[in-house]
């Protein structure tokens, strides 16, 4: 089959130099990104960093102001009278406030958007994703007797009902409780991967994102700082904001030497940043190996400050000796199972994978 091109799937959404803004105030900048079928793309990133705008203009909410949006290879808002309408898009909306209709039971609200389905069809259709969300037995029930995750999820079934070309979701599991949140989380995964939808969810939480994301697209101030697989965005972040965004770590100061840096739990190497560079070493908490000694090595070693089984994981504060006197304080994060003493003697290895290293001041980097 040499020379046989197989085409990826083709997208569903595809957005060009997008900028918007509000009065004067800049939400989103030079934007770009694509969703295919049946890919899930998470828009993650801190508060106001324009996530829900991004979404408000794919679903004809807000009226573009700058670039391109095609849905299915068609264009849907050039900033010009082309302006599709919001319910001429096909795409399935779930907001954080999608409000149900009151006056109409459980079943209604979902059969409402499968218009062009015969009766008993479209009644099927309903119950299928309803059940898929743990719903069914709630059919006859009104809005008003339903607690506000289960009104989410009613609402992520009437979104899903249609089976659009794209799905938009935004923060659809923010009323939902911890453990019920990871069962919807997989459900919802579930019927977005049976319908071939592609969907476009926006979430401030990283672990919804690695959990949910095909490619995960973390923005900042209005601009898309890294596009990724989780696991590129996780095992390869380009700078120390993707680094912290996925949780704290220890920040540690340092110089490079032929080709590594020192530091006071091993030497990590730093190929292609110049000698004598003065880097920012960030050390992921489980990126430290523990092991604890019966007994003190002769020399310096290092000890546990604090430890607290948090129950899956065990972090512990540990004082690390550098040599020469010097001391750093470092958190470690550990399997649950493991808890040394307060004060005991450890030795640490370092996961080289979790430990990035960038020039401390970028802007005098090169060279
Ligand atoms: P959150 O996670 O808090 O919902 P977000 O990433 O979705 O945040 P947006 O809601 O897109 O962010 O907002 C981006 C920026 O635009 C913010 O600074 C916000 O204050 C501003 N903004 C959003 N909507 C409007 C509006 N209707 N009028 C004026 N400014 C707005």
């Amino acid at each position: 089959t040499a020379g046989h091109v197989v085409p990826g799937p083709a997208p569903v959404l595809a957005m060009h130099n997008i900028r918007h803004a509000y009065g004067h105030h800049l939400a989103v900048e030079d934007v770009g990104l694509e969703v295919c079928q049946g890919e899930v793309v998470c828009l993650l990133g801190p508060s106001g960093c324009g996530k829900t705008t991004l979404l408000r203009i794919v679903a004809g909410l807000e009226v573009l102001q700058q670039g391109r949006v095609d849905l299915n290879g068609q264009a849907i808002g050039r900033p010009d009278r082309s302006h599709v309408p919001p319910e001429k898009r096909n795409v399935g909306l779930a907001f954080q406030d999608s409000a149900l209709f009151p006056h109409l039971s459980v079943l209604e609200n979902v059969t409402f958007g499968l218009g062009s389905l015969p009766g008993r069809q479209r009644r099927r259709r309903a119950m299928e994703l309803l059940d898929q969300l743990g719903m069914g037995r709630y059919a006859e029930s009104y809005p008003h007797t339903l607690s506000g995750g289960q009104q989410q999820r009613v609402a992520l079934a009437r979104a899903l009902a249609p089976a659009p070309q794209l799905m938009l979701l935004d923060e659809p599991f923010s009323s939902l409780d911890a453990r019920l949140r990871d069962r919807i989380r997989d459900d919802t995964l579930h019927v977005l991967k049976k319908v071939g939808s592609g969907a476009l969810l926006v979430t401030h939480d990283p672990e919804e994102a690695m959990f949910m994301a095909d490619r995960i697209a973390l923005m900042r101030d209005g601009h898309i700082v890294q596009m990724g697989t989780p696991r590129e965005l996780y095992c390869a972040p380009v700078d120390p904001f993707v680094v912290t965004f996925f949780g704290e770590v220890n920040e540690l100061e340092g110089v490079v030497g032929q080709g590594r840096v020192d530091t006071p739990v091993g030497e990590v190497m730093v190929p292609g940043l110049p000698e004598g560079a003065r880097v920012r070493v960030m050390i992921r908490p489980e990126a430290l190996r523990v092991v604890a000694l019966d007994e003190p090595p002769a020399d310096h070693h290092s000890h546990v400050i604090m430890a607290k089984l948090l129950g899956r994981t065990s972090l512990l504060h540990i004082c690390a000796h550098a040599g020469g006197g010097r001391e750093s304080h470092l958190h470690a994060r550990v399997p649950g199972v493991f808890l040394p003493d307060e004060g005991q003697p450890v030795t640490i290895r370092l996961d080289p994978s979790q430990v990035f290293v960038f020039p401390a001041d970028p802007g005098t980097a090169a060279g």
